[in-house]
C-alpha cells in the first residue's frame, strides 16, 4: 500500500479546501470500498481526507414532498426510514438486498454513488486494465466475462457497475448535491455515472475538490408504486447479475408514469428511457411488458459468457412490471 496523508474535516468547506490541496485526494466515509482498494495498492492517493465527522447525516422532508438524503446517511438507516419504505419501496429494497448487514451498516449513500467498478482484473494490479492503468488494455474483454456489462460498453471496458441503491435512484430521478469551494449543485441521476468510451478511468461528473453532500429525491408520481428485482448466484451477500427498478402509475386503466432502470447489466445505472415510452399511455398487459423488456435490452452487445443476461434482463423487467401493478391496485 502507497502511504498517504490522512486529514480529518469537520465542515463541508473545510473538506473542499483540504482536498483541493492535493490533486491526488479523496475522501473516505464509511470506507467500505476504499479500504480494500488502498490495500490492493488499486487506488493510490497523496492524500485521504475523512468526512465522517461533517454533520450529513441525516433525511430531510422537503416542501415539495420530495426528500434530501445526508451522504452520510448509513445504507442501513437509509433502507429502514419510514418514508423510504412507504414512497420510495424500491430503493428500501434495493438497499436490503446489497452487501451484508455488516457492511450497510457502515457504508454510506455518497460511498455507494461513488462505488468503483465491479470487475476482478480491475482489482489485480498484474492485469491490463485501462480503468486502473489508462491505455494497458482491458483483459476481461476476450477474458473471463460473465459478471460483465452488456449495455454501455465501450471497446475499452466493460464493467459493470456494481451498486443496487443506485439503480432505484436512477428510477426515482434522483440529484446527486456536490459542494465545492465555487458554490453547490445539482447533477440529474442519469449525468453523475459517465459511460467508459475511451476514459474509463473517469467515472463521475465530478469535478476535483467536490465533496457529495447528499441526494436529492423528487415527490414519487402520486399513486405510483415500486419494486427492485434482482437476480444473483446466491440469495445474499451477491452483486446483481440483473437487476430491475421499476416505479409504475395508473390513470383511469392506463399506464400514467413508468421508470425502469437496470443494475447488473450496464457500465452505468441503465434507465431504460424507450422502454418507458412504450409503456405510457397504453392498457398494461404481459405482451407490453414484453416489449417494453425487449426494448429496454435492444443494443445489448454480449460477450460469449455473458450472453445469457439479455433474456435474465427481460424476464426480471416483465416479472418487476407485473409486481408494481399488483401494488398499485393494491392500494385502492
Ligand atoms: Fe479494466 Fe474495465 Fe477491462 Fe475490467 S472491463 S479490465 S475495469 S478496462
Amino acid at each position: 500500500m502507497k502511504p498517504f496523508h490522512y486529514e480529518r474535516a469537520s465542515t463541508v468547506e473545510e473538506a473542499c479546501s483540504m482536498s483541493t490541496e492535493s490533486e491526488e485526494s479523496c475522501f473516505l466515509a464509511g470506507g467500505t470500498t476504499l479500504i480494500d482498494l488502498l490495500k490492493l495498492n488499486v487506488m493510490r492517493p497523496a492524500k485521504v481526507v475523512d468526512v465522517r465527522n461533517v454533520d450529513m447525516d441525516t433525511v430531510d422532508l422537503l416542501e415539495d414532498g420530495g426528500i434530501l438524503i445526508g451522504a452520510n446517511v448509513r445504507n442501513s438507516d437509509l433502507a429502514w426510514h419510514q418514508k423510504v419504505r412507504r414512497d420510495y419501496q424500491a430503493l428500501s429494497e434495493a438497499l436490503l438486498s446489497g452487501a451484508s448487514p455488516q457492511l450497510r451498516n457502515m457504508a454510506t449513500v455518497a460511498g455507494n454513488v461513488m462505488q468503483r467498478a465491479r470487475c476482478p482484473y480491475f482489482r489485480d494490479n498484474y492485469s491490463p486494465c485501462n480503468k486502473r492503468s489508462p491505455g494497458s488494455g482491458c483483459a476481461a474483454l476476450g477474458g473471463y466475462a460473465r459478471s460483465h456489462a452488456v449495455l454501455g460498453t465501450s471497446e475499452h471496458c466493460i464493467a459493470t457497475h456494481p451498486s443496487d441503491m443506485c439503480v432505484a435512484l436512477a428510477a426515482f430521478e434522483a440529484k446527486v448535491r456536490v459542494e465545492g469551494l465555487a458554490g453547490t449543485r445539482d447533477i440529474p441521476f442519469s449525468d453523475f455515472h459517465l459511460l467508459p468510451g475511451d476514459r474509463p478511468d473517469r467515472e463521475h461528473a465530478i469535478d476535483p475538490g467536490e465533496l457529495i453532500t447528499g441526494v436529492v429525491l423528487p415527490p414519487n408520481v402520486e399513486g405510483a408504486s415500486s419494486v427492485y428485482l434482482k437476480s444473483r448466484d446466491r440469495a445474499s451477500y451477491e452483486f446483481a447479475l440483473a437487476s430491475a427498478a421499476v416505479s409504475f402509475a395508473l390513470v383511469e386503466g392506463r399506464i400514467a408514469a413508468a421508470r425502469i432502470a437496470l443494475g447488473g447489466v450496464a457500465t452505468k445505472p441503465w434507465r431504460a428511457f424507450e422502454a418507458e415510452n412504450c409503456l405510457e399511455g397504453n392498457e398494461p398487459s404481459s405482451e407490453l411488458y414484453e416489449e417494453a423488456a425487449a426494448l429496454a435490452m435492444e443494443g445489448a452487445i454480449t460477450q460469449p459468457d455473458n450472453a445469457y443476461k439479455v433474456p435474465l434482463a427481460r424476464g426480471l423487467i416483465v416479472r418487476a412490471l407485473a409486481i408494481a401493478r399488483e401494488r398499485v391496485e393494491a392500494q385502492v
